[in-house]
């Protein structure tokens, strides 16, 4: 909860850091790329068909997102470097979840051309701004809410989250006073 101009705000923590963390993502895909580690251990794994479509159409996409991927045969493939920020044993559930919105990317109009691109980073970032934001049940500490709330300000689309909810709802003092029953302060 914070004070507003208007009246009361109530703030959906999750989406408020997923928005934030989705505009430094996105940010960074366009420029020089989220920093990748490479793998102790690559990881093999056997894509399903449409993965595979997937893979071989944001291979580019994919790399700027940290991740080194190469073909071994058929379907198999091997993972040598992932995000910095992903767990050894997350690498593939992430890389999976990420060709599975890829593909639906794919369905409508996906291509390479530009417009394509860009939907592919809009997918590939609202993931993974989702998958590391704080949850909503997660207790702040007044510091924690202060800078999500800073952040959040400097967003160029705060109100909305990566995925179309709102991040906030306001609460206006009039209609506080309205429900109380009090008609002016
Ligand atoms: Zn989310």
């Amino acid at each position: 909860m914070a004070e507003g101009a208007e009246g009361l705000v109530l703030v959906d923590q999750h989406v408020a850091h997923e928005r934030v963390r989705f505009e430094r993502i996105r940010d960074r895909l366009e420029g020089q790329g989220l920093a990748s580690q490479a793998l102790l251990t690559p990881v093999t794994f056997e894509a399903a068909p449409e993965e595979a479509d997937a893979l071989s159409r944001a291979d580019a996409v994919l790399s700027s997102a940290g991740f080194s991927v190469s073909e071994l045969s058929g379907r198999l493939f091997v993972v040598s470097a992932a995000p910095a920020d992903c767990a050894a044993e997350k690498v593939v559930p992430v890389l999976r979840d990420l060709l599975g919105r890829l593909s639906e990317t794919a369905e409508t109009g996906g291509g390479r051309d530009a417009g394509s691109v860009s939907k592919m980073k809009d997918a590939l970032a609202a993931s993974l701004a989702c998958r590391g934001a704080i949850t909503v049940n997660r207790r702040l500490s007044p510091e924690e809410a202060a800078r999500l709330l800073t952040d959040l300000s400097t967003c160029r689309d705060p109100w909305t989250c990566p995925h179309g909810r709102p991040i906030l709802l306001t609460l206006a003092h009039a209609e506080v006073l309205k429900r109380f029953g009090r008609s002016s302060g």
